[in-house]
């Protein structure tokens, strides 16, 4: 069975082709386009190389194709993408503007070109089963009915790494679970829990309870503009702060928004760059603006933590992912800093020598396990495609 995954941007689209046997998934090619200003050419040459350069026999070829879209308006899952989806879409163009429109329409493109079933995995979709205590703010009803919850993303990731994890922890009975959890549901409870969180830190960073392979929640809310601060992106403000900046700083209503987009998170405090290398390297110098940024970082991981392992009852595992998480020794020595009363040991020497692959980074008498996983989002996207096709509607 062959799925492409699709990634679209407002001006890229990149896809990555697998050959499933079974539950096993072989990635058969990856492209993409940069700067693209027609989604639909972009998509016909992506086929078009897929077909002549023998990963397919022909369009015919194509199983499915799948879409990490971002969230929708009154849907989340693992749906087909069908006009309800496009639809939903559509209704939250406002919250995720990179990205919603660009799926709605890079969903109308393949729609034109393949017969084969498209499927999109809401971003969204694994918070699906958190309690509505945590996804709900306190705004008036009709503010809630309007979407204005606390959806979370990053979905595609937490559950890669809540599927690892659990294997990794020899649960098989949990990661079991998390395969089957977008078709049969979250199941009975286990007798021994097993509690994750997990922090997905990159140029978007968020941070997941995973309650036995089950999301309890993320620091993202509303929109991908919250939670941690990300790489130039605020993250959690105060509502009145776009108020304040108007009147205090003379700028417009998209100025401010435009600025919490582009020149907030890490750049916005450090001033120095969006990129956490260079922030280390100003930082090493005795930039002190660049060290506030990396310490804002790691203080917000630590709160969202903390929030998550209190109100899962405690912690089994600590997982790091995703640029920040994989390549940042020192980010994940603070966030792990002065947790031996909670029973976290990080072993110094494991973290330092940490360079790439699935390690556990735990000092061996560590009651919880400190994890370094690389996150694998399109292989995600691949398995829930097909699980839908091969489950149906
Ligand atoms: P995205 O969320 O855009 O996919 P990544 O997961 O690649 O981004 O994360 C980007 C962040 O990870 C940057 O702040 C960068 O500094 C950091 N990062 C990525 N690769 C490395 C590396 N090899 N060494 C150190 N830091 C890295």
């Amino acid at each position: 069975m062959k799925i492409l995954v699709a990634n679209l941007g407002s001006t890229s689209f990149k896809y990555r082709l697998f050959a499933f046997d079974g539950e096993a998934a072989e990635m058969l090619a990856k492209g993409g386009y940069e700067r693209v200003e027609d989604h639909g050419k972009a998509i016909a040459d992506g086929l078009a190389k897929l077909v002549d350069e023998g990963h397919l026999a022909s369009l015919d070829d194509l199983d499915g194709v799948g879409f990490k879209a971002v969230l929708g308006k009154d849907l989340s899952g693992c749906v087909f993408a069908d006009d309800r989806a496009l639809a939903a879409l559509e209704g939250f163009a406002q919250i995720a503007p990179a990205h919603n429109p660009a799926y709605a329409d890079g969903i109308r493109q393949f729609r034109k070109r393949t017969k084969a079933p498209l499927v999109a995995l809401f971003e969204t979709s694994f918070y699906q089963w958190a309690p509505e205590a945590l996804k709900r703010y306190a705004v008036p009803k009709a503010w809630d009915a309007a979407g204005i919850r606390r959806h979370g993303f990053h979905g595609a990731s937490h559950k890669f790494i809540a599927e690892r994890s659990a294997e990794m922890l020899g649960r098989e009975d949990i990661a079991e679970t998390v395969r089957q959890l977008y078709v049969d549901g979250p199941g009975d409870e286990p007798e021994e829990p097993l509690r994750v969180v997990s922090c997905h830190l990159g140029g978007s960073s968020s941070v997941a309870g995973i309650r036995n392979g089950v999301a309890v929640g993320s620091s993202f809310g509303l929109s991908p503009q919250s939670g941690l601060p990300h790489n130039n992106r605020v993250g959690d403000l105060d509502s009145m702060a776009v108020a304040v900046a108007m009147r205090e700083l003379g700028i417009t209503f998209d100025e401010a928004l435009r600025q919490l987009s582009k020149e907030g998170g890490l750049l916005g405090i450090s001033g120095v760059s969006n990129d956490v290398r260079d922030i280390a390297a100003a930082a090493e110098k005795g930039n002190a603006d660049a060290r506030l940024a990396l310490d804002v970082l790691v203080k917000s991981i630590r709160h969202w933590t903390g929030a998550f392992a209190f109100e899962m009852g405690g912690l089994e595992a600590l997982v790091f992912t995703a640029g920040i998480g994989e390549n940042r020794a020192d980010i994940r020595r603070g966030v792990c800093a002065g947790l031996e009363g909670f029973g976290i040991r990080l072993d110094e020497a494991r973290n330092t020598a940490y360079s790439g692959g699935e390690a556990d980074i735990a000092a061996d008498g560590s009651s919880v396990r400190v994890l370094v996983i690389p996150t694998n989002e399109e292989l995600v996207v691949a398995r829930e495609t097909r699980r839908r096709i091969l489950h149906g509607s």
